[in-house]
């Protein structure tokens, strides 16, 4: 059986932090579906769709890629996909301290997952969708954070 990750964010950007996790998670699974995440509570800075053609584009020599948007359940996202496995980044104590309450609800919504951590790389742990976002509102160049060209 094919093993499938769900790599699920927001990718408010996309960047060259997330494209690390995809493409050593693609050396444990066969597949990395990367699923972004849509709220319709939370307004978007990158709209969704120019944002999912960039991600595609970045990952066009990666047929093991595919790239999905979806609202609801990111476990439930997972099963419908056939993913058994999560793919999460993990920089720092802030995000372990988050993503430790997040595991265990998708394990409750879906118990056969397992979410997989990946320590970043420690050049490209400072990189964060939010710093890019401020940097790109105020007219700065974000074009070395990110693997594709806006
Ligand atoms: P979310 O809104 O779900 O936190 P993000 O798009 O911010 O979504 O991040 C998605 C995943 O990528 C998370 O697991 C996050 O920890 C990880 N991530 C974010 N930035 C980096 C980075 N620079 N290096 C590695 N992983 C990262």
């Amino acid at each position: 059986m094919k093993r499938i990750a769900l790599f699920p964010g927001s990718f408010d950007p996309f960047t060259k932090g997330h494209e690390d996790i995809v493409l050593r998670g693609l050396k444990l699974f066969d597949e990395v579906v990367i699923g972004v995440g849509r709220n319709a509570r939370k307004e978007r800075y990158f709209p969704l769709d120019q944002m999912m053609e960039l991600i595609e584009g970045a990952f066009q020599a990666h047929p093991a890629v595919r790239v999905i948007s979806y609202e609801d359940l990111t476990a439930r996202v997972a099963r419908n996909e056939g993913a058994k496995f999560l793919l999460r980044g993990l920089r720092n104590t802030t995000d372990f301290e988050y993503e430790n309450g997040i595991s265990q609800v998708n394990r409750y919504v879906y118990d056969e997952i397992e979410t997989v951590f990946l320590i970043t790389s420690p050049d490209l742990a400072p990189i964060s969708s939010s710093i890019v976002r401020d940097l790109h509102r105020y007219g700065q160049p974000v074009d070395t954070f990110l693997p594709y060209k806006l």
